[in-house]
């Protein structure tokens, strides 16, 4: 079940949906088609890897978090989508559910996504760690390399062809950087040849409203690179 966001992040929430709405009746037009590119039928072959790799890690031990961890949050979504984001590390409500972005700031990106004239289905989901760091406290590097080699695998597996990653942690540990958030924007950066744009956590948008504005102009970067207008 979805859980029931706070009232002000409700309040925040509501404002981010019309401002998107606002933002798609007015540039709707700017979006090819306004559909979803078109991707390859969905193989059994390669949703049948992604879940039998859930399946071998899905009880790691690698890293403390193994022993805290509500559940294992593997990921979610189309296994051949165009379009993998990546977040940071399940938070409370991903921890209970075992599906990563589901709380509040996971609201805001199916709205996102939506305004994008896409739906959660169309994209895959997931985050750097697979595993909630107590209090939500940001990830170790020694939590973050114990993870990579299963995030990497998820790539490989997805074959993407754009990532975006949200927030700083995200940006930085997928792209091996110290670079600010403010430097990492608005650069196509690179994962084994794979285009990454780098935007804001949606958790952020929900405390940061001047965010908003930047954050539409790299998801609509993100939906050029998608289209291949931009490659
Ligand atoms: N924040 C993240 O980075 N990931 C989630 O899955 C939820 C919140």
């Amino acid at each position: 079940m979805v859980s029931q966001p706070h009232p002000d992040q409700d309040d925040l929430a509501a404002q981010m949906r019309r401002f998107l709405g606002d933002l798609r009746a007015f540039e709707g037009r700017y979006f090819p088609g306004l559909e979803a590119a078109p991707e390859a039928a969905t193989s059994p072959d390669a949703a049948a890897q992604l879940e039998a790799f859930n399946q071998e890690i899905c009880t790691c031990i690698r890293c403390p978090l193994g022993e805290t961890r509500g559940q294992f949050v593997f990921g979610t979504g189309n296994p051949q989508a165009g379009i993998l984001f990546i977040g940071e590390a399940p938070g409370a409500d991903e921890d209970r559910q075992g599906v990563p972005f589901v709380g509040a700031a996971g609201q805001l990106l199916t709205k996102i996504i939506e305004a994008m004239q896409l739906v959660r289905e169309d994209v895959y989901i997931c985050n750097i760690l697979k595993c909630r760091p107590p209090n939500n406290r940001d990830p170790k590097p020694e939590e973050i390399a114990a993870c990579e080699p299963y995030l990497k695998r998820q790539i490989e597996l997805i074959q993407p062809r754009v990532i975006c990653t949200l927030g700083r942690v995200a940006a930085q540990a997928l792209l091996k950087t110290s670079e600010s958030m403010g430097r990492l924007r608005g650069q196509l950066h690179q994962y084994e040849g794979i285009p990454v744009i780098a935007t804001y956590h949606p958790a952020a948008l929900l405390r940061n409203a001047q965010w908003k504005r930047p954050t539409w102009e790299d998801m609509k970067w993100l939906r050029r690179q998608y289209d291949g207008v931009e490659l």
